[in-house]
């Protein structure tokens, strides 16, 4: 099925209850407040076909009730066969929460997706964070969401403090355990530290170490291949490039295509998984994410096959573009 026309709102931090130490929505997304209800009513009826909106940037079920029920009303002006999806604090599921979203989607409100902000579920890792819940904490969550009926999505991040790639590894598999045949999506951020957060304040005093691009990109990778193998439906990688964002962040891994360059880790590590030395053959469509960023996906096929980069590059196809009958190439 063709994915929906994407509509995001932004909610910058409206609903949170605590402060993260790495965050701050205004400065990654750009948007200083949230549109009202009224608002989001007039884009809606403006579209022409059906939309999947996004309430994005904040705890979105931890805001006042009768606000929940106003932004959900609201999505009722989008065209017929519109969706939404939203992100929200793992603590703010409670039954009651739950039975108003049901009762929203028996109105005319189909929830796509329900996105948990869990970054990790490593207790460590979430208490340096100043998230306010624990890993088991997060994981009940997610399961009364898939229990309920609900299409569940999760956010972790790579990098936190007190974070390790195998903290990571154990989040995703404890996540599977849960999630067992059914679909999930998954967002995976890496760490940035942005100016005026207190993480700026735990980076300047020393007590912070932030990753470095490749660092950070080995391990997305990786974790990416994992997420793969264990059933995840990959949303993001990576946050989306805004002004706001570069003139904010001031130390950490941030590149404008992380993504692609994670994906290109994965694929490396995925075709050497699947045949050590090659030849290996690609979907077109990947070409850039061996070729493009100075050549790095090439670069990782060549160290973990053992190969130079000529090498490598001369055992590495891709499958013939076909025209089709309307003439568009595909592969
Ligand atoms: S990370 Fe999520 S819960 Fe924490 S302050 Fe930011 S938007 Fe709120």
């Amino acid at each position: 099925m063709k994915p929906l026309k994407s509509l995001p709102f932004f909610f910058a931090m409206a609903g949170c209850k605590r402060h993260c130490v790495y965050c701050d929505q205004t400065r990654i997304t750009g948007e200083t407040s949230a549109p009202t209800p009224e608002e989001i009513r007039q884009v809606l009826r403006q579209q022409t076909g059906p939309v999947g909106i996004g309430y994005f940037g904040g705890s979105f079920t931890c805001l006042p009730a009768e606000r929940v029920d106003s932004f959900l009303e609201a999505t009722r002006a989008a065209p017929a066969g519109s969706s939404l999806r939203f992100s929200t604090h793992p603590l703010c599921l409670s039954p009651e929460i739950l039975g108003r979203l049901k009762d929203a989607t028996r109105k005319g409100c189909p929830i796509a997706c329900v996105e948990l902000g869990i970054s990790s579920l490593d207790d460590a890792v979430l208490e340096s964070c100043g998230r306010g819940y624990s890993g088991e904490q997060a994981l009940q969550a997610v399961e009364r969401l898939a229990n309920e009926g609900f299409p569940v999505g999760v956010q972790l991040m790579i990098g936190l403090p007190g974070q390790n790639f195998d903290s990571t590894l154990d989040d995703l598999q404890r996540l599977a355990r849960v999630k067992g045949p059914r679909s999930m999506d998954l967002r995976l951020y890496p760490c940035l530290v942005l100016q005026g957060t207190p993480l700026e304040s735990l980076w300047k005093s020393g007590r912070y170490t932030p990753l470095d691009t490749e660092t950070a990109a080995r391990w997305a990778g990786h974790l990416l291949l994992e997420a793969l193998g264990l059933g995840f439906n990959i949303l993001r990688v990576g946050l989306a490039e805004t002004t706001a964002l570069s003139s904010s962040v001031i130390a950490g891994p941030h590149h404008p295509a992380f993504g692609e360059i994670a994906w290109g880790e994965c694929l490396a590590r995925l075709l050497t998984r699947n045949s050590a030395e090659g030849p290996w053959i690609e979907h077109p469509n990947r070409r850039s994410l061996f070729k493009g960023h100075g050549k790095r996906g090439l670069e990782r096929l060549a160290e973990l096959s053992g190969r130079t980069v000529a090498e490598a590059a001369g055992h590495l196809s891709f499958w013939p573009c076909v025209k089709t009958s309307r003439g568009k190439s595909r592969g």
